[in-house]
């Protein structure tokens, strides 16, 4: 049981560097299996400069060779990635076939944290990412419920595909309409179009009831930093995805269906 916490723990301290470098590549089109550099100089990082969390502590978060401060949001986003592996596994370690479910979480995790890389360093989520995080975790969902024998036939497996479109269809409606409704009020883009395909993605997996859900929450964790930033007079537009993306990772961690959301408010 330790052991395997902390192999998670690790795991998810190398995928959170490796979720970084795509996060900050993929939308500069820039090729992933290249030397990583310092932003600064443009040093070269050698071997014992890159390891996760560690490099960063011993060389006291500055680059090596030029001095410059490294941003701490990576080692904080490589700790945080840890953190969440070790809960994503103890949340499901005894679900009934727990790998498989534990690799599906993973999946969709990873997605929305890559998803928050790109939102916050480029105020956009790409096509692609959403794109291959979509094929990606619905597929690992479907051969889940058909090892859990929630499909027993083709027609099953068709059947929850549908369903799962039509989910993602509503969610992207209901975020489009926002979108529009937050341009005529407040006159200026409230809502990326990022958002709209992200919660689309999202609600393939979740649901709609709980993508609703997951909107409200998001808002509601959103609203100090927003208040924040116009007490500081910062007309820069904050990104909304990583507030969506936390709600929903706060959410699908804690395990909640939307019935039972309803059931805890009764
Ligand atoms: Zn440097």
């Amino acid at each position: 049981m330790i052991i395997n916490i902390l192999l998670m723990f690790v795991l998810g301290l190398v995928l959170g560097s490796f979720y970084c470098k795509i996060g900050t590549r993929l939308p500069l089109k820039q090729k992933l299996f290249t030397p990583s550099k310092c932003e600064s100089c443009g040093h070269i990082l050698k071997y014992n400069e890159k390891i996760p969390l560690l490099s960063y502590i011993f060389q006291h978060g500055k680059c090596n060779e030029c001095h410059q401060r490294i941003p701490a949001i990576y080692p904080m986003f490589e700790f945080i990635t840890g953190v969440l592996f070790v809960i994503t596994y103890i949340v499901f370690k005894d679900f009934y076939n727990a790998n498989l479910t534990i690799l599906f979480a993973l999946s969709f995790i990873s997605s929305l944290l890559i998803i928050m890389v790109t939102d916050i360093r480029y105020m956009l989520i790409p096509n692609k990412l959403l794109l291959v995080s979509t094929l990606f975790t619905v597929s690992l969902k479907i051969i889940l419920e058909v090892k859990n024998e929630v499909h027993k036939s083709f027609m099953d497996v068709g059947y929850a595909l549908v369903i799962m479109s039509i989910y993602a269809l509503i969610m992207f409606l209901i975020m489009y309409i926002i979108k529009k409704l937050g341009e005529l009020i407040f006159r200026k883009d409230a809502l990326g179009g990022g958002d709209v395909k992200m919660m689309a993605f999202v609600s393939a997996i979740v649901g709609y009831k709980l993508s609703i859900v997951i909107v409200f929450l998001g808002s509601f964790i959103a609203l100090p930093f927003s208040i924040i930033n116009s007490y500081r007079k910062n007309d820069a537009l904050l990104p909304f995805g990583p507030y969506l993306a936390i709600a929903t990772i706060i959410l699908f961690l804690c395990n909640v269906s939307f019935d039972s959301l309803l059931e805890f408010i009764n």
